[in-house]
């Protein structure tokens, strides 16, 4: 492909892009395809001749795009979102465009320097104690698993990494069961065992029981093992359950114990001076992570992770051969060290663009702006007879269930609504999923697309309901 190709194709992709956010709604939000649909449209191997972009581009058309969910379309409720916007689009473009890889200082100063005002920026907003320090991570994931491999070394005064695990007793690490199961996959992968992770018990809205994560440390203490970390959560995956930060943080303290602070996707709703509450006693925490890649506006993958002691940090990490020393090591961040892979992408870039052509007054109002829909929702929900409740938000997601008048039992009640989401779902004009609360199933709202307005919420919210009818009207 030459330039002007590049160019011809470059102008169409971006016209595309932005006509596709206009047809969005008209696609079925969750791609209607079986398993093996696409697969089977795609040729076992590759071509021996270049192919013109006219061909490829028109197998995007009639193979790729039926294979899309759109998490992009404004009636996309599920799981998270994992919002984009068009500063966001453009900065991943000149990202690309670039092509840098920044894996320390000297392969592109910008990036890294940027990288570190840009953790700056979200620490004020966030309300993070001004001394912390902080770092892209790809993934939430990623920001958790670095947590604990850091508390790990920390703990054993760094001989794991130099030694293996040899004498080392084992370690416990302390979540609940509404934890995302990322706690649980690092456990595994840093060696701490799955079945080291405990699970504490919470109170009836999900949050972690204080005195019982106290009680437990301190008989593992006895019982020889060593109590390495905690994990409390502000807005769990499952139904947005908020473990008390300032009481935990102080029974950490006490006891010694790293403490991970797991935001992934409430975080974002933490810019807001009005919910830092939730953040009272932070400063006691050791990390703190929330993921712009799912509320605020930016591109996949972006995981901002925070830390009180960048040095336990960077040396839990720093690996430092020969050929990648330079002479200015000692001025400044080489974020290979603050993480897992040495090579990293410019995401401090979309950040950026976001961060600016936002403006933290308007990225403020549209996150209040999702509040306020979810609150009205939610009064609608309780006002309606055949509905029900099952959280109280906090943040932007809605968990509810139909509860028609005459059915009782648990099974039937949870059956109907299985039935009922996938009802919903299948017909494609809006995407919601699920979760177990206490042995019920919940239909999971999350109220928080970037292109979400009152007129498509009211229209969905017409159409949940409509959906519930049929529904009942069948079986009754
Ligand atoms: C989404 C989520 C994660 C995982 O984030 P990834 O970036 O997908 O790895 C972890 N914890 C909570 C509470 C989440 O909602």
């Amino acid at each position: 492909m030459d330039k002007e190709e590049f160019r011809a194709w470059g102008y169409k992709m971006v016209d595309w892009i932005a006509d596709y956010q206009d047809r969005i709604t008209e696609y079925p939000v969750l791609s209607q395809v079986k398993p093996g649909d696409i697969k089977a449209q795609i040729p076992h191997s590759p071509p021996a001749d270049p192919e013109s972009m006219e061909e490829i581009w028109q197998d995007v058309e009639q193979v790729i795009l039926p294979g899309i969910t759109h998490w992009q379309n404004p009636r996309f409720f599920a799981y998270f979102q994992a919002n984009t916007s068009y500063p966001s689009m453009l900065a991943e473009m000149l990202s690309s465009g670039l092509g840098a890889q920044c894996m320390i200082w000297a392969t592109s100063p910008a990036a890294a320097e940027l990288e570190e005002r840009m953790m700056n920026w979200l620490i004020e907003l966030s309300g993070l104690p001004a001394d912390w320090e902080g770092v892209i991570q790809p993934t939430g994931s990623d920001s958790t698993l670095v947590a604990l491999l850091s508390a790990r070394e920390k703990v054993t005064d760094f001989h794991i990494n130099q030694a293996g695990f040899n004498g080392v007793s084992r370690m416990r690490v302390y979540a609940t069961a509404e934890t995302h199961s990322s706690i649980e996959k690092a456990a595994k992968i840093a060696g701490i065992g799955r079945e080291n992770c405990l699970k504490i018990p919470t109170d009836s809205a999900g949050g972690m029981l204080p005195m019982a994560l106290q009680e437990q440390i301190q008989a593992d203490r006895a019982a020889g093992f060593i109590p390495l970390a905690v994990t409390v959560t502000i807005g769990t995956t499952g139904r947005h359950a908020i473990d008390p930060l300032e009481p935990i943080a102080e029974v950490c303290e006490q006891e010694n114990v790293w403490l991970h602070v797991d935001g992934a996707h409430a975080g974002t709703a933490l810019l807001l001076p009005e919910l830092q509450h939730y953040l009272k006693g932070i400063e006691k925490a050791d990390s703190y992570y929330f993921n712009p890649h799912k509320w605020m506006f930016t591109h996949f993958d972006c995981s901002a992770y925070f830390v009180k002691d960048p040095q336990t940090l960077i040396k839990t990490f720093s690996i430092l051969p020969e050929y990648l020393k330079t002479q200015a090591d000692q001025e400044v961040n080489n974020y290979r060290d603050w993480g897992i892979p040495l090579g990293r992408r410019f995401r401090a870039l979309k950040l950026w663009f976001v961060m600016r052509r936002f403006g933290s007054k308007q990225l403020r109002e549209k996150i209040r702006s999702h509040l306020a829909l979810t609150a009205e929702l939610v009064r609608e929900i309780e006002a309606h007879p055949q509905f029900e409740m099952l959280n109280e938000p906090a943040f932007n997601l809605i968990c509810f269930r139909l509860k028609p008048k005459g059915l009782s039992s648990v099974v039937d009640i949870n059956k109907l609504n299985e039935q009922f989401m996938h009802a919903l779902n299948h017909e494609g004009q809006i995407f919601l999923s699920h979760t177990l609360i206490e042995g019920q199933y919940a239909l999971r709202l999350s109220i928080g697309q970037t292109y979400l307005s009152q007129d498509i919420l009211d229209e969905s919210w017409a159409h949940i309901q409509s959906t519930a009818q049929e529904l009942l009207t069948a079986h009754f």
